[in-house]
């Protein structure tokens, strides 16, 4: 039962026949894990946070930099030095103190995402790291929570979800195998443009609450490109991989990983 202080902070969105009071109050118990407080994970988490997600778990070991501020809008030049996860949890406890957050100051790796993503009900892959991704597409499987990817390079971002907890699900791994290199590849190096960034996170924060409010996901197993300098975006479906190392080896032992 949302009070009247909740229904009169959501009021924008509880009017909303797609939301209503039913779905607000499953925001409010709904738990999200966000990994990587960076460029995509800042509008993200504000968002969320905004919309009165119960619990959030911010997830990242960096701290911040002076190179960060051009796009990672959580953080301010005093916040220089400090705590990327720390800062966060502050900013957003500000935005909105009904939300518990959850600060991990610490990198995510297979063995720590085995151990906590089941604490929560969906996950928001925000890292710059090829081999966390797979990490966490490989941990979402296994636990079967519904994860929504995003990745950001120069103008262009691209963004899918999957949702582990319906059967059959294709998996990031189905689309773009793990290499034995991947964990060399990161995007700490390369350009990009700040407010791409704002569509794309922005974007998974939308696609994540759809996901928990039951609504027709369209990122759901369809990755799309969303191109800055001409302002278009596309999609492409993608398909189960018979030969998936991680989701198809699931259905023969019922384990992602085993
Ligand atoms: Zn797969």
């Amino acid at each position: 039962m949302l009070s009247r202080k909740e229904l009169q902070r959501y009021s924008r969105q509880v009017m909303l026949p797609q939301v209503g009071e039913e779905g607000q109050e499953k925001l409010a118990s709904a738990r999200i894990m966000i990994v990587g407080l960076g460029g995509l994970g800042s509008p993200a988490a504000l968002y969320l946070a905004a919309a009165g997600i119960g619990e959030l778990h911010l997830v990242d070991g960096d701290q911040i930099d002076l190179s960060n501020l051009q796009r990672q809008v959580l953080y301010k030049t005093n916040h220089q030095g400090k705590s990327k996860s720390q800062v966060a949890a502050q900013q957003l406890t500000a935005a909105n103190p009904n939300v518990r957050i959850h600060a991990h100051f610490q990198m995510a790796d297979e063995a720590w995402l085995r151990n906590h993503v089941g604490q929560v009900d969906l996950v928001l892959d925000c890292t710059d790291n090829l081999a966390i991704r797979h990490q966490i597409n490989r941990i979402c499987c296994e636990l079967e929570r519904p994860v929504v990817m995003a990745s950001v390079q120069g103008f262009s971002g691209q963004l899918i979800s999957f949702d582990f907890s319906q059967g059959k699900s294709p998996c990031y791994a189905c689309l773009f195998p793990p290499r034995e290199q991947e964990d060399i590849q990161n995007c700490s190096t390369v350009g990009v443009i700040g407010p791409i960034l704002g569509i794309v996170g922005s974007a998974q924060a939308l696609e994540a609450m759809k996901i928990l409010l039951g609504l027709p996901v369209s990122s759901l197993n369809q990755l799309y490109v969303i191109e800055g300098e001409s302002l278009s975006m596309s999609a492409l479906k993608l398909n189960k991989s018979e030969i998936c190392p991680v989701c198809s080896q699931s259905e023969l032992t019922e384990s992602c990983n085993k």
